[in-house]
């Protein structure tokens, strides 16, 4: 069970009402309770931090990073305890689970160590003195997805805090505990209560936060239908950092060494089981390789062990909820009904260990056409879909040709090529020799077109700081 946090106290929602959160890969066990939180909670969150972040941006840059490392310190404990509720809960395999573990303090204490890089410049001027100074923006809201219930939003809270803004964080409904434990770190840590809200809903939560005025920005990452509702609704007076989806595709060219890439792209595409924003998704094969790469991406495919994450062996975790699971078995029926081939997958596994759970073999297609729905729309699951081209050039341009841009790969031992490739494609990120998910945490990260906005990317040092506070000119 789990509870709101507004003004430092831990409360139900003022209606009462609560949701049930199961585990994805058995749904007979409970995981967690939480508020199912109205306008009237997300109000009394936004007066709790409106109120408490003066204070917390006059405690100075130093003590806001002493909290943030004590808050790493705290997460750092007991990652396996972490990992395993993170396996229950969100349905990641154990492996999968730690890694996000590990890297949520990683983040913070990049973030403490930001919080002491918040320069201004001086300029020179005829007389006195002429200088920019940064300050923090005030109210941010969070407002986060399930697929990385703790990177992500420590990837959010951490910049956020570290500029001495106060935050209402909206994690999303499905994943409630491990926003309670990121929480309950950073006021372990020594966070001063009221300065983080933490208020637990779905969509018309979220909805009433960006609503309120006293929000001076929006953080959020999730699907690009609500980010661009969030959009709208946020106005151009005030901040939004959006990171949205993502159709992914990783280029084989001739020159490719075929197992590599069978082994990336089949990284890039379960892994996590497909829900990552950065996950492969398209595989766009030269037709000279394009069969032999097939065949080995499909029976490595064939060969991960799906099963509940923390039993022994198991490669390949649930999909995280009961929509997840029916919209990849949609998906799957739609490239079927465009004419795509089904080489495996797409279905459960059956067995006695996947038989309560959002289990389904990863998906393989050929033959899909590069304006089919398959092939533009973002299925956010186990489901791959390979496109024959036969050159360099119109790879790039099926690459190119959906509404996303957020990281797309090649497989090549030509640098030169890689490099091209780099320079032309419009992708936020770009994977030369790997997988299109992982990313390094002191790098911008964010796509293009409508993987993002394209004013603030997440992670990115000075960016970063840039949206979590102000700009002040100031002549002495
Ligand atoms: P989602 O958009 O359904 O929900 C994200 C969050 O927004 C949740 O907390 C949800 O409760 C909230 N929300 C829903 N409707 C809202 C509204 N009208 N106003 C305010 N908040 C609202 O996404 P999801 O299913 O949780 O996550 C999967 C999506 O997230 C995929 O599209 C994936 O690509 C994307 N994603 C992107 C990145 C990235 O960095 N680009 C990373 C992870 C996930």
């Amino acid at each position: 069970m789990t509870a709101n946090l507004i003004g430092g106290e831990w409360v139900g929602a003022a209606s009462g009402r609560r949701t049930e959160r199961h585990n994805p890969a058995d749904t007979r066990r409970l995981v967690a309770t939480a508020p199912d939180s109205g306008a009237e909670d997300v109000r009394a969150a936004v007066d709790a931090v409106a109120q408490a972040w003066p204070e917390w941006a006059a405690a100075g840059p130093e003590r806001r990073a002493e909290v943030l490392g004590a808050a790493a310190a705290v997460l750092e404990r007991d990652p396996e305890k972490l990992a395993a509720e993170l396996v229950a809960e969100e349905g990641k395999t154990f492996a999968e689970a730690l890694g996000e573990v590990r890297r949520t303090p990683a983040n913070l204490r990049y973030y403490a160590s930001e919080a002491l890089r918040l320069t201004g410049h001086t300029y020179p001027a005829r007389s006195g003195l002429v200088y920019t100074a940064r300050q923090p923006v005030g109210v941010i809201a969070a407002i986060t997805p399930w697929n990385f219930p703790l990177n992500i939003p420590s990837r959010k809270l951490g910049p956020a805090l570290a500029a001495g803004n106060g935050v209402v964080f909206k994690p999303s409904e499905v994943t409630p505990v491990l926003a309670r434990r990121l929480t309950e770190a950073l006021l372990e840590a020594g966070l001063p209560a009221g300065v983080l809200a933490l208020v637990h809903g779905g969509a018309d939560t979220g909805a009433a936060l960006v609503a309120d005025p006293r929000v001076a920005a929006v953080t959020f990452t999730g699907s690009t239908a609500v980010g661009e509702r969030i959009h709208a609704a946020v106005g151009p007076s005030r901040r939004t950092q959006l990171e949205l989806g993502g159709k992914n595709a990783v280029l084989v060219l001739d020159d490719a060494d075929l197992d590599r890439a069978a082994d990336i792209v089949v990284r890039g595409a379960f892994g996590l089981t497909g829900q990552a924003c950065t996950g492969t998704s398209r595989v766009i094969a030269h037709d000279a390789v394009h069969d032999d790469l097939l065949r080995r991406v499909v029976a490595r495919a064939e060969r991960l062990v799906p099963g509940d994450g923390l039993a022994e062996g198991v490669q390949l975790g649930p999909l995280a909820t009961r929509e997840q699971y029916d919209k990849v078995r949609r998906y799957v029926r739609l490239g079927l009904d465009e004419g795509a081939l089904l080489h495996t997958g797409g279905e459960p596994p059956g067995g006695a260990a996947t038989a309560h759970g959002y289990f389904l073999r990863p998906a393989v297609f050929s033959g899909v056409a590069p304006d089919s729905r398959l092939a533009q729309d973002e299925v956010f699951g186990p489901v791959l879909a390979f496109l024959r081209v036969h050159s360099f050039d119109e790879a790039v341009s099926v690459a190119d040709a959906t509404p996303y841009g957020l990281s797309t790969g090649i497989v090549t031992g030509d640098l030169r090529r890689a490099l091209e490739f780099a320079e032309r494609v419009r992708s936020g990120l770009v994977k030369v020799n790997q997988p299109t998910t992982g990313m390094a945490m002191n790098a911008p990260f964010g796509g293009l077109k409508a993987s993002s906005t394209q004013t603030s990317k997440e992670q990115a040092g000075a960016q970063m700081s840039h949206f979590y506070t102000t700009e002040k000119t100031v002549y002495v």
